[in-house]
């Protein structure tokens, strides 16, 4: 039986139902002012995880998973009247329930491309005010909350156990992150809002005993997990961000309100990282699934990245690792498709079957050791077990893992035309006809299909949609991965490096006027297309097919300036190096005045206007003479290539 990590006992321990056979999980749900990135998603896969280890072993999994539509999640500025639904809604000029609905719907579907199981329920916080409230009330009544002002509050010195998930109470100490604003109406800085007062104009409000307000955010979890699971049920699921104070605060409503504890298991995910930090929208450094998609990457690839990690460890997101379990999910797939069974028919090896099970279970039931399951699964593909026995375990193995590898057939799945084209070039081959059949290969190819000769035998599949886009081009992740040609010997008078971001049309006059200018020059133009999804991608890759003086180089997600344009100066062999803002148009000659400019060894960087300012903090366009000038514009930013090596680069 599945063992898990207990946050509360902080310890891995065994799941026993509360009720036998059955198994009641609650999972923190998604805020919708906004879409779910890819980091909150990973915390519903684990709870995924959990559900579908636990079916598989028998059990009846009850899943509630709420929808927070008011309040917010941060219960500090909540309690300075912030909802970030209605700040979204206001910002968007919608209703809040046409914010919350919209989001919703995005979520379900992100879940839906990920192949998570739907929870049974997904209660909205706005559906349940009433018992909010009835808790509320109750608390009060117990000495456990108090009013004021038409405000109501925990009272935490009340709750003697008040810390004992997240170690916050420890001395009465508490994270200072909560401290900050303290509300003056609390009689102590720990006690958290259970109800607030409505401040005037609000849309998002009801009416209670204590006049119109609305809840705080701890207060939903409580009333919705002990109004669809009862108020004692197996499991709790939600990030380690939820731990305090959410969690802290859900578990002193509801053993307040029921008087004994309700939760067994509190489990809590880590992270999904970007750049090495916490991914969130706050810090810039979130992507949703459809950053994905724009990559041709197929979600249950993302699926597939977090299984590669234990849920309690830290992941670093990077679009590298993400193609990596894009290849690894496709070669898992073309496998089966190689096996040639496509059909489930009933395994003849039941002994062999139950073993791969056992071993399976074994290895998941271990605190959900995933990245343990894939490598037993690789361990199963490349074994010498007959297909049909192999492709049943892995069936059995899918139903955890949600990889949808049952879809094979149906993800592969070719139209007549293509098979009639297949079995026309088999004809060709049998009277060794090789060059026809070579071309029908072509043919299909070209179509967006992938032959593969087997013995006596041709398979066809469709290429997937992130085949077909590297075939169009290499995509870099990060600066470092291109190749860095700093140290070897300069073999043009000037390099031409061109950052574009969308803006087809500027790019396309950025760089023909430079290719006008530089037509018996010894040069080469570098554009780094950043990104880019206006066709500009397109277009700078024809011109570099078409053009030997021009190369692009793609990204696989916009990079920070300094990170892009340091793939030019990796890239450049120019004696001189001219970095060109795509809204630049050049109209003349500028390169033999660079040039002149820069043989004076004193002067580290040359261009046509410069900046001027009074304080360092902000500059203004300069006029006249450079000599004038404290900083360089960056629209044509012109400096010797042999520079790099004495400062380095951006
Ligand atoms: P929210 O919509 O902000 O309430 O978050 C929904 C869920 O995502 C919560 O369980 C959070 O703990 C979790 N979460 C937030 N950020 C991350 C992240 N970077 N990695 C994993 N889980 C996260
Ligand atoms: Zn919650």
């Amino acid at each position: 039986m599945l063992k898990l990590y207990n946050t509360l006992t902080k310890n891995t321990i065994l799941v026993k139902p509360v009720q036998k056979g059955k198994i009641k999980i609650y999972t923190c749900g998604p805020t919708v002012y906004r879409d779910a990135h890819i980091g909150n998603l990973r915390s519903y896969l684990m709870a995924d995880w959990i559900r579908r280890t636990l079916e598989m072993q028998g059990l009846h999994i009850t899943h509630i998973k709420n929808i927070t539509d008011v309040g917010h999640m941060r219960q500090e500025l909540l309690e300075q009247g912030d909802d970030k639904v209605i700040a979204a809604a206001i910002a968007e000029g919608k209703s809040p329930a046409e914010i919350a609905h919209f989001y919703t719907e995005r979520f379900l579907y992100d879940e839906k491309e990920l192949n998570i199981i739907p929870a049974d329920v997904f209660p909205k916080a706005t559906d349940h005010i009433e018992e909010m409230l009835e808790i509320i009330e109750q608390l009060v009544s117990k000495n456990l909350a108090y009013e004021i002002q038409g405000n109501v509050y925990f009272s935490v010195s009340a709750f003697p156990d008040y810390g004992k998930l997240s170690g916050n109470n420890i001395d009465g100490e508490l994270l200072d992150a909560v401290r900050i604003e303290a509300d003056p109406l609390k009689k102590d800085s720990r006690d958290f809002t259970l109800w607030k007062k409505a401040e005037p104009g609000r849309e998002l409000k009801w009416p209670s005993k204590w006049g119109e307000g609305f809840p705080g955010w701890h207060i939903e979890c409580s009333a919705m997990s002990i109004k669809y699971l009862g108020s004692h049920f197996d499991i709790h699921t939600g990030g380690v961000d939820n731990i305090f104070p959410h969690h802290e605060g859900e578990i002193a409503q509801s053993e307040g309100y029921t008087g004994h504890d309700v939760v067994n298991l509190w489990v809590h995910g880590q992270h999904l990282l970007a750049d090495g930090v916490k991914m969130s929208k706050s810090s810039g450094n979130s992507f949703i699934l459809s950053d994905l998609h724009e990559q041709s990457i197929d979600p249950l690839s993302f699926r597939y990245l977090c299984l590669t990690a234990k849920y309690g460890t830290r992941l670093n997101f990077t679009f590298n690792s993400v193609k990596a379990a894009q290849r690894g999910l496709t070669r898992i797939r073309n496998l089966i498709w190689n096996w040639n069974v496509l059909d489930c028919i009933d395994p003849n090896d039941k002994t062999v079957m139950n073993s791969w099970t056992d071993r399976f279970l074994e290895t998941i039931n271990d605190n959900l050791n995933l990245p343990s399951a894939i490598s037993l699964t690789w361990k199963l593909l490349k074994s010498d077990i007959n297909p049909r026995t192999k492709l049943n375990i892995l069936h059995k193995f899918d139903q955890v893992l949600g990889l949808g590898l049952s879809n094979v057939k149906e993800l592969y799945q070719v139209p007549n035309y293509v098979r009639d084209m297949v079995n026309k070039r088999k004809l060709l081959r049998n009277v060794s006809n090789y060059v026809e059949a070579d071309t029908i290969r072509d043919e299909l190819n070209a179509q967006g299909y992938v032959l593969e000769d087997t013995v006596g035998d041709t398979r066809v599949r469709p290429k997937t949609a992130f085949e077909k886009r590297e075939e169009l081009w290499y995509s870099y992740s990060s600066s470092s991965e291109v190749p860095s040609m700093i140290n070897q010997c300069d073999s043009v008078r000037f390099t031409v490096g061109i950052l574009a971001c969308n803006y087809l049309d500027d790019v396309k006059r950025c760089v023909s006027s430079s290719l006008k200018y530089l037509n018996y020059i010894n040069a080469e133009i570098i554009i780094v297309d950043n990104n880019s999804h206006d066709g500009t991608g397109e277009w700078t890759e024809q011109m570099a097919q078409s053009n030997s003086r021009v190369k692009v180089i793609h990204t696989d997600h916009i990079l920070g300036e300094a990170a892009a344009k340091n793939i030019i100066l990796r890239q450049a062999r120019g004696t001189i190096i001219i970095l060109l803002d795509t809204s630049v148009e050049i109209t003349g000659d500028i390169f033999s005045p660079i040039e002149e400019i820069l043989t004076d060894d004193t002067i580290g960087l040359t261009g046509p206007l410069g900046l001027r300012t009074d304080n360092l903090h902000h500059f203004h366009d300069g006029e006249g003479e450079s000599g004038d000038m404290d900083a360089m514009q960056a629209y044509c930013f012109s400096f010797k290539r042999s520079k790099i090596k004495e400062v380095g680069f951006m």
